[in-house]
């Protein structure tokens, strides 16, 4: 659709990343970054630089660590002058390090940062007005400050005859408010897309099982359901009982942070840009298995050209 840009709410961060495995942060230690970071920026920087019209609405702080995210953005093509920059609170940060199961410790600053600090002004408002999609990721919830945003710039892109996708993205781990569960239901409700990974499929539907969990968010009006499942691919599902199965690409993992933020961000630009399913499902695989060969939360992410090259190149699995 030509509607207008995809755009994408929440919080824009850098992450450092520890270079040794171990755990967390209680000793000196070698580390790396900044890397652009934040699941939604991670989202929208997908989209644009594999050719996809995109914005962001969030916040930096006027500091190296928000010049960093914004210079990253504006390279991928994405509209930033909905991106607020702080006079007075830095940017959000995330130290990451794996231990040696692969599980992770963090170090974040996002709730006292300017990641967190935004709000609906006549910037957020010019580009919410020219947009044909919003996504959604889970994570921006967590910010109470977010909720306002999403809700308006939902309206705007709703008159426009536009759309709206939801990454789950909820932490497990993670106990939500009332208040953040319900806001939650409501988007799942609205939703036209969902971009649900594993066990965030039942958890959006409230309901076991992955064929019940499926239909459920059909009769609550979803026109499409993909399920990122790691190193196993992805599939889309739709309301006409057509599945589509895309196997994952072969690839070593050096760094699984951003797989699925980039895997969102290509399959919905491709698929705004008119592709079928099946391509959408082809890059968004291809997206997500070429962040994870790099290490930083979006370094990996592809341009058409370099998800053309990486598809002809690399094999899959299954
Ligand atoms: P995140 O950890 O960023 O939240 P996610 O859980 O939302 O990710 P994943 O399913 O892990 O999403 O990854 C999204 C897509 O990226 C997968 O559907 C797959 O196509 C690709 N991908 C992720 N990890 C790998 C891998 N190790 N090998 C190949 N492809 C991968
Ligand atoms: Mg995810």
């Amino acid at each position: 659709d030509d509607l207008g840009p995809t755009i994408c709410v929440g919080e824009i961060l850098v992450e450092i990343v520890a270079t040794t495995v171990g755990d967390g942060f209680t000793e000196a230690q070698p580390l790396v970054g900044p890397y652009p970071s934040g699941a939604p920026a991670i989202f929208i920087d997908q989209c644009g630089r594999i050719g996809g019209a995109a914005a962001m609405i969030g916040a930096v702080g006027d500091d190296d660590f928000g010049r960093a995210n914004l210079d990253r953005l504006r390279r991928d093509g994405v509209d930033v002058s909905g991106v607020a920059v702080d006079p007075d609170w830095p940017t959000g940060s995330a130290f990451v390090r794996y231990r040696a199961d692969a599980s992770r410790d963090f170090v974040y600053n996002i709730a006292t940062s300017a990641a967190a600090r935004f709000g609906w002004t006549e910037a957020v408002a010019a580009v919410a007005g020219r947009a044909g999609h919003l996504h959604v990721m889970g994570s921006a919830l967590s910010m109470p400050g977010a909720w306002p945003v999403i809700e308006k710039a939902l309206v705007s892109v709703r008159l426009r005859g536009g759309t709206l996708s939801l990454d789950p993205n909820l932490r497990k781990e993670l106990k939500y408010d009332t208040e953040t569960e319900t806001r939650f239901d409501r988007l799942v409700g609205q939703a036209d897309l969902l971009l649900p990974s594993g066990e965030e499929l039942e958890r959006a539907a409230g309901v076991e099982g992955e064929a019940a969990a499926v239909a459920r968010l059909f009769e609550r009006g979803a026109k499409e359901i993909v399920l990122k499942r790691g190193a196993e691919g992805a599939t889309c599902f739709q309301p006409d009982g057509t599945r589509t199965d895309a196997p994952a690409f072969a690839v070593k993992e050096l760094d699984p942070t951003g797989a699925g933020d980039c895997f969102g961000g290509a399959y919905v630009a491709c698929r705004r840009l008119g592709m079928t399913v099946e391509e959408a499902l082809t890059y968004g695989c291809a997206a997500g298995a070429r962040n994870v060969t790099v290490r930083g939360p979006m370094e990996g992410a592809g341009t058409r050209a370099e998800l053309d090259a990486f598809i002809r190149n690399t094999a899959r699995r299954g």
